[in-house]
């Protein structure tokens, strides 16, 4: 996470950092810091929630989807974008606490990978390929749902952690390091942060 903003001036989605070592859950980390009253959302529009795809990982420059054109269309886009995110975030938070996951968290992750399934149809070389009527701006969405079903359902799931920054930060991470005890979503931002704190005070 990166110094603090206020949400009147949103940083640009390149400056959005990508500490979640996953497709999901740096989609779960676009909301900047979910302590914050008035939280900055890296993706509160159409056009920056594709940008930050690109960005993510969850478009292919192949892929050539924009942002839906319609308002009403950009809007729809947006209510889901926000659901599958706190459907996400609820799920993974449940895992790191020991709590069962709220059933409306499963129940809306199994839509979206039911969704992703159908839009995916099987090549002549035995591959699954999405299908050119699934290359719009709900193709991110289907991508991030089959990474958390990847990251939910395997051996990485225990290497699953909330930054230790219990003020102003609450971004997940998949803690990759050899002794498992890595403790911030970025050691620049939130670790040093607390280091900084931690000088203060003596
Ligand atoms: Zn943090």
């Amino acid at each position: 996470m990166s110094p603090t903003h206020p949400p009147s001036t949103p940083r640009s989605v390149a400056a959005a950092r990508l500490d979640g070592g996953r497709l999901c859950l740096d989609f779960v980390n676009t909301i900047h810091d979910r302590y914050a009253v008035d939280v900055e959302d890296y993706v509160q529009d159409a056009q920056r929630f594709i940008a930050w795809s690109e960005r993510a990982g969850a478009l292919g420059p192949g892929d050539g989807v924009h942002a839906p054109r319609a308002v009403h269309a950009r809007a729809a886009l947006m209510r889901e974008v926000v659901a599958l995110r706190e459907c996400l975030h609820a799920l993974f938070a449940a895992r790191i606490d020991g709590l069962s996951p709220p059933a409306e968290a499963v129940r809306g992750l199994d839509r979206w990978l039911h969704e992703a399934w159908a839009s995916q149809a099987l090549g002549a070389d035995g591959q699954m390929h999405w299908r050119a009527d699934a290359r719009d701006a709900r193709l991110p969405l289907k991508r991030i749902a089959l990474d958390a079903l990847d990251l939910l359902g395997g051996p990485n799931v225990s290497r699953l952690r909330r930054c230790a920054n219990t003020t102003s930060c609450g971004w997940l991470f998949l803690d990759t390091t050899k002794n498992g005890r890595r403790r911030w979503c970025a050691m620049e931002t939130c670790g040093t942060a607390e280091k900084m704190q931690r000088y203060r005070r003596r």
